[in-house]
């Protein structure tokens, strides 16, 4: 399956979760992939050794999402070197969980730096070169959470409810350039994000999902995959829940 073969894809926090699902499921189509990563290089190692071993392209680009101008600058030198930016994946987040009346400043920001900061570093960074393609595509990572809050997650249900607002807004202003800028949610997935809730939780949730499951990372890769290709061509500014149920 050769789809993205012409195409170049930024994904960012692909060492691990998620992200590197979606990685590894557009180099397995054909993309170019620029595997971004944070602090976990043998991770990201990883993710690359993979994806040459399915005999796909990729290339490792370590930087932090919330540096604006780091992030203009080495998002330009993607455009260059590889000869273009056609898909952005948005997927970089993080969690500091604690109840609102006891928050620290800095779990405060720093979720909204890395989770929604982020997001518009980058897709500003990139609608550069998709302006000048006339064609892009991309797909932002926010989570049920972000629809329907969560006890504990203030910082990063409102981060993840911004990047609905920011996703809608692109859409409308960049739908004329041929660019789609969509968002999906995932419900609870297997990641490393989730790994330590506590097992009495997790089996609380489950009785939730009328799946009856947690998502995989690949349940969400598919879905990205998707919102990338042409068969959705004709969607913009849309949030598809990949949730099992959980919150319609
Ligand atoms: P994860 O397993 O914890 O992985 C997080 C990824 O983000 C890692 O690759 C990490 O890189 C990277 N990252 C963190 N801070 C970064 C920064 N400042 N700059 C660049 N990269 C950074 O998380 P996940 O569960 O796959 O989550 C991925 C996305 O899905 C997040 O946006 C999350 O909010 C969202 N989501 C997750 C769930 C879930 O249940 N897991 C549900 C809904 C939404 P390093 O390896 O270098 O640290």
């Amino acid at each position: 399956m050769m789809e993205f073969k012409d195409r170049v894809a930024l994904v960012t926090g692909a060492s691990r979760g998620i992200g590197r699902a979606v990685a590894i499921e557009l180099a397995r189509r054909g993309a170019f992939v620029v595997v971004n990563y944070a602090r976990n290089q043998s991770a990201a190692e990883g993710v690359l050794e993979e994806i040459r071993a399915l005999g796909g392209r990729a290339y490792l680009c370590q930087f932090d999402v919330s540096d604006f101008s780091l992030v203009q600058e080495i998002i330009a030198k993607v455009e260059q070197d590889f000869g273009g930016l056609h898909i952005l994946v948005n997927n970089a987040g993080i969690t500091r969980d604690g109840l609102v009346m006891r928050m620290k400043e800095e779990d405060w920001d720093e979720v909204i730096r890395i989770d929604l900061k982020g997001v518009f570093n980058c897709t500003r960074a990139a609608l550069k070169s998709m302006i000048k393609q006339r064609y892009g595509r991309i797909v932002n990572v926010t989570s049920v959470v972000g629809e329907m809050g969560n006890s504990g997650q203030a910082n990063y249900s409102a981060a993840k409810a911004g990047i609905i607002g920011f996703t809608k807004a692109v859409a409308k202003e960049v739908g004329s350039r041929g660019i789609t800028v969509n968002a999906v949610s995932p419900g609870f997935i297997e990641t490393d994000m989730t790994y330590n809730l506590p097992k009495d939780l997790k089996d609380r949730y489950i009785e939730e999902i009328p799946l009856g499951r947690f998502g995989t990372p690949e349940d969400v890769a598919k879905v990205v995959a998707f919102l990338v290709s042409d068969d959705a061509s004709y969607i913009t500014g849309e949030i598809i829940r990949v949730n099992g149920g959980l919150y319609t």
